[in-house]
């Protein structure tokens, strides 16, 4: 396993805790709040973690500023609006970071004005990279303020003349005053627009405004520990509850009878049709609905299901989920939580409709953050 890493940012950036201790300790505190979340409803296998776990993140995200007359890129400083340039970041791919210290040269060298938050005045606002850990294909966004880009043609050709491993420049206006990165609006300068990656054998599309997992690696270790504890035969029936693009899902369609993916976020459901039909997979449904109305309906037409999973977002499920994930009668239940406390509460939940938790593993995704994911098998108790 690696060394403590010194990173002269620790305490400032906010980005993560790197240096604190080491990634042993890490994990180590890792599994114990798991454990203390969770372990009195199961057993819980010690937490897979990274072998390298650095420069994992496949999305890096850096905001311009100016200090005096010099454009800079970085991070705001914890708590504040004050920019920290940061440099070789422990945890961002290593070539994004290169790029956006090219990109930040340029500005400097065009004379291009980064936007200025108190005034709303200037161009440049950030700069979003995005690579596809499989393929290599690397998406560069710039965020302008405004439609015009000054010396945009020979911004963009001297981004590519130094970094040929960029296959896609996308502008993307953002004219707001919010503290979301991304506006609505994309223009692509370079390329597609978009890039595509495998992840299980699978290839998804990334848009500049897609979710995606951030860590490649562990998102396949992950899904395949929720493969695992599904147990599929090929006959099931599956509810992918809360199954945002549907990678989920998909991976598992292949070992299942059908796979109903359900997702309130109405563009998600739009890319999850889009991957299924790149991927030539036939036996998956999304369904733009609550998982909860979807699954009540459901019962209420005698339909049923072999497998719920659900992975739901850090604030976790309900109750209400709980009892209608019940009422479809699913012989077991995987859970993919991102938050071990919510989890605590929900398998509690799940409990007092009859189904018990049977096992536990925990994944690091996100290295030297404090965040834990946890994939729990529930299956219904025996009658006795
Ligand atoms: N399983 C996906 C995404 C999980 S993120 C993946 O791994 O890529 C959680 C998702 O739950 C989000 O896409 C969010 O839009 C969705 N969501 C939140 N509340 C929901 C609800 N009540 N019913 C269905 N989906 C919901």
């Amino acid at each position: 396993m690696a060394d403590i890493q010194e990173c002269p940012y620790v305490n400032r950036c906010g980005g993560c805790h790197i240096g604190m201790e080491s990634y042993e300790e890490e994990l180590a505190h890792k599994q114990k709040w798991i454990e203390e979340n969770i372990g009195k409803y199961c057993r819980v296998n010690a937490i897979s973690g990274m072998y390298y776990p650095y420069h994992y993140r496949n999305k890096v995200h850096a905001v311009f500023g100016h200090i005096k007359d010099e454009a800079i890129a970085g991070m705001y400083e914890e708590g504040t609006h004050n920019i920290v340039p940061i440099k070789d970041c422990f945890i961002e791919d290593k070539q994004a970071a290169a790029i956006i210290e090219t990109a930040t040269h340029l500005i400097n060298s065009f004379k291009i004005w980064t936007y200025n938050e108190d005034t709303g005045r200037g161009v440049m606002r950030h700069i979003l990279i995005r690579k596809a850990m499989s393929t290599k294909q690397i998406m560069v966004v710039i965020v302008t303020a405004c439609p015009e880009f000054p010396h945009k043609n020979n911004f963009t050709d001297e981004l590519r003349k130094r970094h040929p491993e960029i296959t896609t420049i996308v502008q993307n206006i953002n004219g707001q005053d919010t503290t979301m990165v991304l506006g609505e609006r994309n223009k692509p300068l370079y390329g597609d627009g978009y890039i595509e990656d495998v992840l299980c054998g699978l290839r998804f599309r990334i848009s500049p405004n897609s979710f995606y997992q951030i860590n490649s690696a562990q998102t396949q270790v992950l899904y395949k520990k929720a493969i695992q504890a599904a147990a599929l035969t090929g006959n099931e029936t599956i509810i992918d509850a809360y199954c945002g693009i549907g990678t989920i899902g998909m991976a598992m369609a292949s070992k299942a009878d059908k796979v109903i993916g359900v997702e309130l976020n109405a563009q998600a459901v739009k890319d999850a049709k889009a991957n299924a039909k790149r991927n030539n997979i036939n036996n998956i449904h999304f369904i733009n609905a609550d998982a909860t109305e979807y699954m009540t309906h459901m019962s209420e037409n005698d339909r049923r299901a072999d497998v719920v999973v659900l992975d739901p977002p850090r604030s976790g499920t309900t109750e209400e989920f709980a009892k209608a994930a019940a009422l479809v009668k699913p012989s077991r239940i995987v859970y993919i939580s991102c938050n071990p406390e919510t989890l605590g509460r929900d398998l509690e939940y799940f409990r007092k409709t009859g189904y018990k938790a049977q096992e536990a593993w925990g994944v690091d995704m996100f290295p030297f953050t404090d965040n834990a994911e946890v994939v729990v098998l529930l299956s219904v108790e025996a009658i006795i």
